[in-house]
């Protein structure tokens, strides 16, 4: 058998987006994912389903595995000749042992590909706004180890080198020692006044700096009860973060928001959250499925041809009513009869995928707003398709009689409650650690409702609603609404959630001066 192949691939300090292509492409590729504890759990979600992962869990109290180990399984894998990328974080050739890996691989003959990565000593400081070089500060910049003892006699370090100068240090896994590094540095020449900064998970949402200087920086970073992982800067450098800082600006940074979607539309609303800073927690109340009786909808799409309108209320109905006609083995010409209406831009954007053509889109975007734009365009006597959920509102079917159409209603897709385990949302929610909870439709205040509860469970989190209807379906449901998207989008409501804090930052800047 051909012999496999390892990837010595760094994942990057934390945030996925850090990862590079190339590293990407191992993890898309390979039969066997190795990865640490540091490696962002959302990288492992590209990995196909039948990729093997294997937690090698790293962490400076324990060993999940020893080193041998893991050696011998990317061995042993190899040799099987399986495709392995060993995922490590930040830089797999800066300190984590990259090296010892990869001089095993080479003694025994197994091919490897080294994939750099961003290293937490340049990514953690970057995101912190901390430049590790400016002209005029500092011209160099050491990476050392904070593993050390640095008050042992013997040290592999040479401190009185290390002390003197001007240049950038910056230590890694050095928490454990934060106070002795400094006196250590202080104690070999360098000024008590020079500026420090601890960065606790560097370009994770929940990133924390503290800043002060080599005679105040332990004490400053235990106060604030930062530890592991965090990277110390110390250098003139450390100033330019008064200016430079921008990942704390971010209007949603420090948020940790709750998405309530299904889980195969969260991702849109969660990336436009992170974008602006905040944590996100996905947790879908609802899910999909297809209609109890598919044949009502099988039905209504074979006779496509015969509707003079279809109207479609959701993007998710856009794409059953066409799942159903490529597995019944249609295309679209089947709507070549028919006039489509929209009631938003997602929907909308669905069919002209498809390149279909919408020719009623509201202003805004309620059954209410699109029954008023298909006033005179949808005339008496017109045979109308509305495929919808199971759940949806009579309203508009009842608008389009009154137009004298004749309506044909189907259910597209069921909407069933989702998300047994409650109880670790309950628990956040009860500590303050989730700052909002938003709602993208009537379902998922209902789903919320019922899984999670009301007011009371909702605590000091923010219910943030997509609009007036599902606002009143929350209300109703005894959460009250603390705001309320004014464009009945995922961008309207991604607004609100900034407008609230904004808002709410405010506030609190005012009542503390
Ligand atoms: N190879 C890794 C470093 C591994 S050593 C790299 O290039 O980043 C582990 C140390 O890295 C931790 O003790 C901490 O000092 C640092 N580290 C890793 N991820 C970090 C993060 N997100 N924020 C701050 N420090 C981090």
């Amino acid at each position: 058998m051909s012999k496999g192949h390892v990837f010595l691939v760094g994942a990057g300090p934390g945030d996925p987006g850090l990862i590079t292509l190339k590293g990407l492409e191992c993890l898309k590729r390979s039969d066997v994912l190795v990865y640490d504890r540091l490696a962002a759990p959302e990288l492992l979600d590209y990995a196909p389903a039948e990729t093997r992962r294997v937690y090698a869990g790293k962490s400076p109290e324990r060993h999940a595995m020893s080193q041998r180990e893991i050696n011998e399984l990317l061995r042993r894998e190899a040799e099987a000749g399986r495709s392995v990328t060993r995922l490590k974080g930040g830089d797999p050739f800066l300190f984590g042992r990259g090296s010892e890996e990869a001089a095993f691989l080479a003694r025994h003959g197994i091919p490897f590909t080294v994939v750099p990565g961003v290293t937490s000593a340049a990514a953690a400081p970057a995101y912190a706004g901390i430049p590790l070089t400016h002209r005029g500060l500092a011209s160099a910049v050491s990476v050392i180890t904070g593993n050390e003892d640095p008050l042992k006699e013997e040290s592999s370090l040479d401190w009185a080198h290390i002390a003197a100068g001007r240049e950038t240090l910056v230590f890694l896994m050095g928490m454990g020692n934060l106070a002795a590094i400094c006196s250590r540095l202080t104690a070999g020449g360098r000024d008590p006044a020079t500026p420090a900064a601890v960065v606790y998970r560097g370009t994770y949402p929940d990133q924390r700096v503290i800043t002060g200087t080599l005679a105040d920086i332990a004490e400053r970073a235990a106060g604030a009860g930062l530890t592991s992982p965090a990277v110390i800067v110390v250098g003139e450098v450390v100033r330019l973060r008064a200016e430079l800082s921008w990942l704390e600006k971010k209007p949603l940074f420090g948020r940790h928001i709750l998405v309530t979607r299904a889980r195969e539309q969260a991702g849109e609303l969660s990336a436009a959250l992170r974008e602006l800073g905040a944590e996100v927690s996905e947790y879908p109340v609802i899910r999909f499925a297809p209609p109890e009786h598919p044949e009502l909808l099988d039905s209504a799409v074979r006779r496509a041809a015969a509707f003079d309108w279809v109207i479609f209320t959701s993007a998710n109905g856009v794409r059953s009513f066409m799942a159903r006609l490529a597995a019944l083995a249609l295309d679209i010409r089947e709507l070549r009869g028919a006039r489509l209406a929209a009631i938003g831009p997602q929907t909308a954007r669905e069919l002209e995928r498809l390149l279909l053509r919408v020719e009623a889109l509201p202003e805004k975007y309620r059954a209410e707003d699109l029954a008023r734009a298909l006033t005179g365009k949808v005339r008496a006597g017109d045979r109308v398709l509305l495929p919808r959920a199971d759940i949806a509102r009579p309203y508009l079917a009842a608008e389009l009689r009154a137009m004298g159409a004749e309506v044909e209603e189907v259910t597209a897709y069921r909407t069933l409650r989702a998300g047994e385990d409650a109880a670790a949302v309950q628990r956040a929610l009860r500590a303050g650690r989730i700052d909002a909870v938003t709602f993208t439709s009537s379902s998922t205040a209902r789903g919320f409702a019922a899984l999670v509860g009301g007011a009371e469970e909702l605590g000091r989190a923010a219910a943030v609603s997509i609009g007036p209807i599902t606002s009143a379906a929350a209300r109703e449901l005894g959460i009250p609404v603390a705001a309320e998207a004014e464009e009945y989008t995922i961008a309207g409501l991604v607004a609100a959630l900034s407008a609230y804090f904004s808002e709410a930052a405010r506030l609190h800047a005012e009542a503390v001066k």
